[in-house]
């Protein structure tokens, strides 16, 4: 008797992802992110792969989502703001991010940029991230266990620094490792937190306060 082969059934999900992924970018222009290189990166990551299946099915809703010890994966609509105020319209080089997560952001930075490093603080954490980042394959995107806080001195400078989670005042050692005419993104504040760009100019340091954000601290220690 011929045995009956099961089809392997990876992912709900899997059917309908591609159009749903598509619907969150339309999302995302409808809501003012107009930089074509993000909405394409963003278009290319399947974000559901970045969450646990249990929780899959709502990978594309506008809205930050567990990732396990305590931390959440950023709404799609805050991924795409910040990168597309990294970028400013033009081709990344070298790229810190400091709180690797789920590693979603890296992973979509890593498709705008020609080199990223990112860093987590909870070392289990991040090796789940490394896990679940193997099998994509990403060439350009150095994963490190350390403090971000103190930024990542051994590959500075940085053209850009994507922070993840809120600092109480801006890190002096995230402004030293910025290149020349290099770009930081990060959320400040306490109660109230602020998207905050800082420009490296020949002058000087120069800020600008973007709109209202929702992060996790920033913690000074490792774990
Ligand atoms: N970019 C992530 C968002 C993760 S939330 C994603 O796409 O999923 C912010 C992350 O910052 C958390 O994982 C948290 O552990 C980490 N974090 C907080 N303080 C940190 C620090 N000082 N150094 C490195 N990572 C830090």
């Amino acid at each position: 008797m011929a045995r009956r082969v099961t089809p392997v059934v990876t992912s709900g999900i899997g059917m309908t992802s591609d159009r749903t992924r598509a619907r969150m970018v339309e999302r995302l222009r409808a809501a003012g992110i107009a930089d074509q290189a993000v909405l394409s990166a963003m278009t290319a990551v399947p974000r559901h792969a970045f969450v646990d299946e249990a929780i899959a099915s709502r990978a594309y809703d506008d809205s930050a989502l567990p990732i396990g010890w305590g931390q959440t994966i950023s709404a799609p609509y805050i991924v795409a703001r910040m990168i597309e105020l990294l970028r400013a319209g033009k081709k990344l080089g070298k790229v810190l991010e400091v709180g690797t997560g789920c590693g979603y952001q890296a992973a979509v930075l890593a498709r705008v940029a020609r080199e990223v490093y990112s860093v987590e603080r909870i070392g289990q954490l991040l090796e789940k991230t490394r896990a679940r980042l193997w099998p994509l394959k990403i060439r350009n995107l150095r994963l490190k266990h350390t403090d971000g806080s103190q930024g990542l001195p051994e590959a500075a400078p940085y053209e850009g620094i994507i922070v993840a989670a809120a600092a109480a005042t801006i890190p002096e050692a995230l402004l030293k490792q910025l290149a020349p005419g290099g770009r930081l993104v990060i959320p400040v504040g306490v109660d109230e937190q602020q998207l905050v760009l800082v420009e490296r100019k020949e002058d000087g340091f120069v800020e600008s306060v973007i709109e209202s954000v929702r992060f996790v601290p920033l913690l000074e220690d490792m774990a």
